[in-house]
């Protein structure tokens, strides 16, 4: 008889909540809202089924997130991981969660603004709305919000790179999408 207690849903939800980000090694894949599913797929539990869906398709560190989750899982006892990974429906910023938001602007990153239609319809990811200003970033180190936008991309594609006007800082803006 094999007397090894069932392995719930939740904990394996916990054990991916410690797998960060490559790129924002501060943000789960759980709070970054890319780990879509996660399910046992034999009554047995060895083994398990990942879905992940990238922040954008052809995401290079998708393979580094694919093998972290491994790890995490073979490490505890797991002995099969499959990640797939799901494209459809395209992943937004929308599913970050609020602790993901949080730990972003810990890290010295504005979080993207919520990604509800304006009133004309159009989405805060208009780059015209952040060159105009219509779009206001606090500054993640002092929370001023005179802040400009220097260049539409950061580090990479998917920030923005701002200017504090209050404490002259740079920093990154995570732009919704
Ligand atoms: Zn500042």
């Amino acid at each position: 008889m094999n007397a090894i207690a069932k392995i719930s849903r939740d904990t394996l939800l916990s054990w991916l909540g410690q797998v960060m980000d490559p790129e924002v090694p501060v943000v789960s894949i759980v709070d970054l809202g890319i780990l879509r599913d996660v399910q046992w797929t034999d009554s047995a539990q060895n083994s398990v089924l990942v879905t992940v869906t990238p922040t954008y398709s052809g995401c290079p560190a998708t393979e580094v997130i694919a093998q972290s989750i491994r790890d995490a899982l073979q490490a505890r006892g797991v002995a099969q991981v499959e990640v797939r990974t799901q494209l459809a429906p395209a992943w937004t910023t929308d599913w970050m969660t609020q602790q993901g938001r949080d730990a972003l602007r810990a890290y010295g990153i504005a979080p993207p603004a919520s990604g509800a239609p304006r009133a004309d319809g159009s989405l805060p990811i208009d780059i015209s709305a952040l060159t105009s200003g219509k779009v206001v970033v606090p500054c993640p180190q002092c929370d001023s919000r005179k802040t400009r936008l220097l260049s539409q991309y950061g580090s990479t594609a998917c920030k923005a790179l701002y200017q504090c006007n209050s404490c002259l800082e740079p920093f990154d803006y995570f732009k919704p999408h």
